[in-house]
């Protein structure tokens, strides 16, 4: 064990007297990671998710408070693939000594040009496969600072990607009777481009890979044409988005919204998608449904 390991299992000992077992703070950028790293981590982590449920990590603006979390936690969890812009000057504010670990890595991200240089597409979550590494990086991370726990942490883990692969596995079965011509989808912003290639889903939206840039009306335009062109009948908006051009496009080509999609953060406790499982079903589930009502 690390020297330094070694002084944080005792420090997180002695934290607190009335918990027998080390408990790690860690601190995730956003909703969707909370939950898979309580998964995983369970009674040995306590998270805290900077941007929240319902909210948009892409022009999501750091406060005072958000410095502090950072600056207190044991461990810190983050997307990458450029998803939260704001996330490496505000590490650097804090001058936090907590390992940043980035979760995408060891996927294949999708990549696009913008304006001639090269962007990825931050969205992998969308790909059950993808969150599979997610579990692992996050694993990873927390048997290095956690090696008591090892045995706990590994089943953990292991039992929560038995449960994701049961997910895809169900994915394929909810959409396998759909015709090719029917499998197009609009929503609101780009992101379910790792969706659309895992599940074989043709996505088109107004908004591009970022909610921080409004579309031109060429744009919309051109969307509204293809809708007319393709036969769409049914449009989605998102949790994370304002309704207002999806409403609007809508009424320009009298197709219905089918219902709200959660893209890049769970929603609350109380709502449908409080966990990536359920968020992943119920997208699943009206995706579905939208689809059949295509021409
Ligand atoms: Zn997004």
């Amino acid at each position: 064990m690390k020297l330094w390991n070694f002084i944080l299992l005792i420090l997180l000992s002695c934290g607190s007297s009335s918990s027998a077992h080390p408990n790690l703070k860690v601190v995730v950028s956003f909703s969707i990671l909370k939950d898979l790293v309580e998964n995983v981590g369970a009674e040995f982590v306590t998270v805290t998710s900077l941007v929240g449920p319902n909210s948009d990590a892409h022009t999501f603006e750091p406060s005072a408070e958000s410095a502090q979390l950072l600056s207190e936690a044991n461990l810190i969890f983050m997307n990458g693939l450029g998803f939260e812009g704001w996330m490496p000057r505000l590490v650097e504010s804090t001058k936090t000594k907590a390992q940043v670990v980035i979760v995408s890595q060891h996927i294949k991200p999708r990549t696009f040009e913008i304006n001639s240089s090269l962007s990825f597409d931050p969205h992998a979550w969308h790909d059950v496969k993808n969150t599979i590494t997610y579990v692992d990086n996050i694993e990873k991370a927390l048997l290095e600072l956690l090696p008591e726990a090892s045995e706990i942490i590994r089943r953990n883990a292991s039992n929560y990607r038995q449960k994701l692969r049961d997910l895809e596995a169900w994915i394929y079965k909810e959409l396998k009777d759909i015709p090719s011509q029917k499998r197009i989808i609009i929503t609101a912003h780009d992101a379910f481009g790792y969706l659309s290639d895992a599940y074989k889903i043709k996505f088109l939206a107004p908004q591009g890979l970022t909610t921080e840039s409004e579309p031109s009306v060429q744009e919309v335009v051109s969307l509204v044409n293809k809708i007319k062109e393709y036969n769409v009948k049914v449009l989605f908006v998102e949790n994370i988005s304002n309704e207002r051009l999806i409403r609007h496009i809508a009424e320009e080509t009298g197709a219905t919204i089918g219902g709200m999609l959660y893209s890049d953060a769970l929603s609350e406790k109380d709502q449908p998608a409080a966990t990536y499982i359920d968020m992943m079903k119920i997208n699943i589930q009206l995706l579905k449904s939208g689809m059949l009502k295509n021409k």
